[in-house]
């Protein structure tokens, strides 16, 4: 128990964005908990352009998991919002190196109670499980 609910409230989100984020992991990835390399780099630049310019949904009142791609630097969506635009949107190329090839897929770090969806292929996810491995 926590003397702010406000920040009760922000730790919550942060746990419940982490356990999507271990429920959305790329195939073969260890759960990672300090990103290193590459996907730490990314997710310092999408916070940095949040902070510079914090845009999302109209639903972000209250602490809660929020979801962003590498597409959208700073843009941050509720669950519901982001599930829409997903399902809307076309399959991504790979954010590494920007190639479109079909093995391409999803996967997501956490800052926080933002969730950082990252889409690569298979040759960037080797390299970037590698770099985890430190
Ligand atoms: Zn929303
Ligand atoms: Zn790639």
């Amino acid at each position: 128990m926590n003397a702010n609910p406000m920040s009760d409230q922000f730790y919550a989100a942060a746990a419940a964005a982490r356990r999507i984020v271990a429920a959305h992991a790329f195939p073969d990835s260890p759960v990672v908990v300090r990103p290193r390399g590459w996907v730490d780099e990314v997710s310092d630049d999408f916070m940095a352009a949040y902070r510079a310019d914090p845009r999302g949904c109209l639903h972000l009142q209250s602490p809660q998991p929020v979801f962003g791609t590498l597409q959208e630097m700073g843009i941050v969506r509720c669950v519901g919002c982001y599930t829409l635009h997903a399902l809307a949107g076309v399959r991504p190329p790979c954010d590494r190196c920007g190639g479109d090839s079909s093995d391409v897929c999803q996967g997501s770090v956490t800052v926080g109670p933002v969730v950082i969806v990252v889409s690569m292929c298979d040759a960037c996810r080797a390299v970037t499980n590698a770099e985890q491995q430190g």
